[in-house]
């Protein structure tokens, strides 16, 4: 069986690391993907130094300079000789209260862009917007547009996010920064997070960085195979013990997930009526209740919308949205959520931007999102989160059956130029679950290489 760290064959980016591709590729002007680094257990987070600065004022930079050496990244707060390739480029923005110092960010950034190393990180800081007046809101909105910017002109894999932090939450960014000056974030782009924003401005960092879930039960719905398998993989190495659930047919898969993990097995159709009793009894009896739900399991029944039958608008929002609220009423409800619990959504770039094709789908990928909204300020009372990714093209089986000039469009139109693969999303996810995330709740993260497309 193929694992799911492995990639489905781009047979593009193969051609254009031959000897004739990379003769070709820059003479026609063709998109050339980098190889992008992952996280390996042992390497250095970052390919290089981290070169930190702030605009007068900031609240960030002195927390910043703890939490990025704490991770064994070399820093710098001046930029170094003509030779150094810096791993990152951290910018503490929340000092700009006006327009006019935006200035700052030009003046950080202009003179050392060019010389970050192959898959390196921006990442700029602000004040989230909605939560200061004036000249204030206007110029921290503004840095939205300047992050997403760079990301797209940045080469070699490198990429930007903005994380707005709010008052008081300075504190709660260690896990956040972690992940993203990290290979654990490559395929992540142009995003924008909030920390703080979300009821608590607080966490408390995991005693073991390398093992954040240890002692802790996550549930994946879907964990037979694809962007599944790989969570379940992924929350495993983190430390958790995984209940890896899918439907019945794909027991002799999911099984072997489970054994390869040390998880446990659980086949159940999640849309049954009986599924969230089933589920919290599961859970409460064998586990102790659940710290970590991936709702996951996914379908697609694509057709127009002349063409499409109520079946098909029925069992796509039924796997995809309605079993999901309902699994999260009973486990919230009957307390099998433990105090501090995370929820995760997988909604879609399809439920950002709309797909033709796609409108029941869509419906539940946006739904998500709603769900997400919904929940975060009920949850937080528990001193929970819920928070979710939406992917872009993403390198599995459901992906290698879309028809070729689709499929090679899904992969170019972003910023890397390529498909991610299952395990950028369960390295997402991986950060969200992990306890020093406390303060992270009611995101919605893409994984997605930046893609052109609903950005
Ligand atoms: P996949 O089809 O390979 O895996 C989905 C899993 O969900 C399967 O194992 C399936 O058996 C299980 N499942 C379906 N119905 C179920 C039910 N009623 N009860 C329990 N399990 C059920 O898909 P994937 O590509 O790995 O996608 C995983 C998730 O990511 C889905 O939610 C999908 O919509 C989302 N997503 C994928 C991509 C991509 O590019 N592959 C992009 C955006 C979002």
């Amino acid at each position: 069986m193929r694992t799911v760290t492995q990639r489905m064959a781009d047979k593009y980016q193969e051609f254009t690391k031959s000897a004739v591709g990379k003769f070709l590729v820059p003479k026609l002007g063709l998109p050339n993907p980098p190889k992008l680094r992952r996280y390996r257990p042992g390497e250095p987070p970052l390919a290089g130094p981290a070169l930190v600065g702030a605009a007068p004022g900031g609240r960030l930079e002195k927390t910043l300079a703890k939490q990025i050496g704490a991770a064994g990244i070399d820093l710098l707060s001046e930029p170094g000789g003509d030779d150094t390739r810096y791993g990152a480029l951290v910018f503490d923005a929340t000092g700009i209260k006006d327009p006019a110092q935006l200035r700052e960010l030009h003046r950080f950034y202009q003179p050392v862009v060019r010389k970050v190393a192959p898959s390196a990180r921006v990442v700029v800081l602000g004040t989230p917007p909605e939560l200061v007046e004036g000249r204030e809101r206007v110029a921290q909105r503004a840095l939205e547009g300047f992050t997403r910017s760079v990301g797209k002109e940045l080469k070699r894999g490198a990429t930007a996010q903005l994380v707005y932090v709010a008052e008081g939450a300075e504190e709660a960014t260690e896990s956040t920064i972690r992940f993203l000056l990290s290979a654990k974030s490559a395929f992540v782009g142009g995003q924008v997070i909030r920390v703080g924003t979300g009821g608590v401005t607080t966490a408390t960092a995991p005693e073991n960085w390398d093992t954040p879930l240890a002692g802790k039960t996550a549930l994946v719905t879907g964990a037979s195979r694809g962007i599944g398998a790989a969570i379940a993989e992924t929350l495993a190495r983190d430390g958790a013990h995984v209940v890896a659930l899918d439907i019945p047919a794909q027991g002799a898969d999911l099984s072997q997930v489970a054994n390869r993990i040390g998880g446990s097995a659980l086949q159940l159709d999640i849309t049954a009526d009986d599924a969230p009793a089933k589920l919290a009894e599961y859970l409460s009896e064998r586990h102790d209740g659940v710290d970590v739900v991936v709702h996951n399991a996914g379908i697609t029944r694509d057709k127009t919308l002349g063409n499409l039958t109520d079946q098909a608008w029925d069992a796509v929002l039924g796997v995809n949205l309605v079993s999901q609220l309902a699994v999260n009423d009973k486990l919230m409800a009957d307390k099998v959520l433990n105090t501090g619990g995370r929820i995760i959504g997988v909604s879609s770039m399809a439920g950002i931007a709309g797909n033709v094709g796609q409108t029941n789908y869509a419906a539940s990928k946006a739904g998500v999102i709603g769900m997400v909204d919904d929940t975060a300020p009920k949850i937080a009372e528990y001193g929970g989160t819920i928070n979710a990714v939406a992917p872009g093209f993403i390198e599995t089986q459901m992906t290698a059956a879309v028809p070729i000039m689709i499929r090679e469009f899904g992969r170019r139109l972003s910023a890397l130029s390529q498909g991610g693969l299952p395990v950028d999303v369960a390295e997402t996810i991986a950060w969200y679950a992990n306890p020093g995330s406390a303060a992270v709740n009611g995101n919605v993260v893409r994984v997605c290489g930046q893609a052109f497309l609903g950005a």
